[in-house]
């Protein structure tokens, strides 16, 4: 496959039971899927670079509402949204990510600010939000970034709390948005966006932000962005984890993939899923969970969307 290009996107792991789906909903969504697709994919069939395109879709998907990421992220239990996002350039290993964030529009243009504008890779706070105005990028207020259904999800979820009467209906504990991508040169890039947990407590980081954990690049292996109950995936080093299988073990990225989500992160009591691409362009796309909104395109091979 050497010299065509390879992405893959995901929309979380956080998807709608199938008795509560309508069709309707679902047409819209695989729509939705489709167009952050197509953005990448101009990226990519101009011979652009691999960590283009992922910003690309990752944009597309936080700008989409009902993405738990950037516009429509969920709320926290006091009621605002704090971001975490993390870009990963496989060429270098180069990264950056920002946690616990409210304010920039897109959250992964944030993170690629601190990739490329600063020596650190992981920053929060009046230190984060200088790096992103320094780098000129747009604020959004509070009205932008809300949804009713996030926040009827964030007082249903309360309540439930209040009543002891919890449930694990997932698309109300998951969601994040995500993008994986081999360029036409071979390089990898992964990125991730995510509002993070319904109801989370101020100042939690989940997963998504964490380099190794939920997100990863590295040409020598793999790239890959994660979805899921982002405490097991951050115990479990996921995204590492599957990059290690590869060059330690030998192990493709299908049976690495395979291994961590389908076997390990339910032994720890986790569910959701992952997106990966490895260094020949091969996609894989494992859940243990009801469904992950996802989309992949493999230059002159295959092409789809999918929910369930
Ligand atoms: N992993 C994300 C987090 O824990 C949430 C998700 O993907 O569902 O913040």
């Amino acid at each position: 496959m050497s010299g065509s290009f390879s992405l893959a996107i995901h929309g979380g792991a956080g998807v709608l039971t199938r008795s509560r789906m309508t069709p309707e909903r679902e047409a819209a969504t695989n729509d939705a899927l489709d167009r952050v697709l197509a953005t990448g994919e101009a990226v990519l069939s101009r011979d652009g670079s691999a960590v283009d395109a992922v910003t690309a879709a990752v944009c597309a998907l936080e700008d989409e509402p009902m993405f738990n990421a950037g516009r429509g992220a969920v709320f926290t239990r006091d009621g605002h949204q704090e971001m975490d996002a993390a870009i990963m350039d496989g060429r270098a290993c180069r990264a950056g990510a920002v946690a616990g964030l409210f304010g920039p529009q897109n959250p992964i243009l944030a993170a690629r600010a601190v990739m490329e504008t600063t020596d650190h890779v992981l920053m929060i706070g009046q230190g984060a939000l200088d790096v992103v105005r320094a780098a000129g990028l747009t604020f959004r207020e509070a009205d932008y970034f809300f949804t009713q259904g996030r926040w009827d999800a964030l007082q249903r979820t309360l309540k439930m709390e209040r009543e002891g009467a919890l449930d694990d209906d997932p698309s109300r504990r998951h969601g994040t948005v995500g993008a994986v991508a081999r360029d036409r040169s071979g390089a990898l890039a992964a990125a991730t966006s995510t509002g993070g947990m319904t109801a989370k407590r101020s100042g939690r980081i989940g997963d998504s932000p964490v380099i190794g954990a939920g997100t990863f690049a590295d040409d020598a292996t793999c790239a890959i962005s994660a979805t899921g109950d982002g405490e097991v995936y951050l115990r479990l080093c996921v995204a590492h984890e599957i990059a290690a299988r590869m060059r330690l073990a030998g192990q493709s990225l299908e049976q690495a993939a395979g291994g961590v989500i389908l076997t390990d992160l339910g032994a720890a009591g986790g569910s959701g899923g992952l997106i990966g691409v490895d260094r020949d362009g091969a996609v894989t796309l494992p859940f243990n969970c009801d469904g992950m909104y996802r989309g992949w395109s493999v230059e002159g091979q295959d092409r789809g969307t999918a929910i369930y």
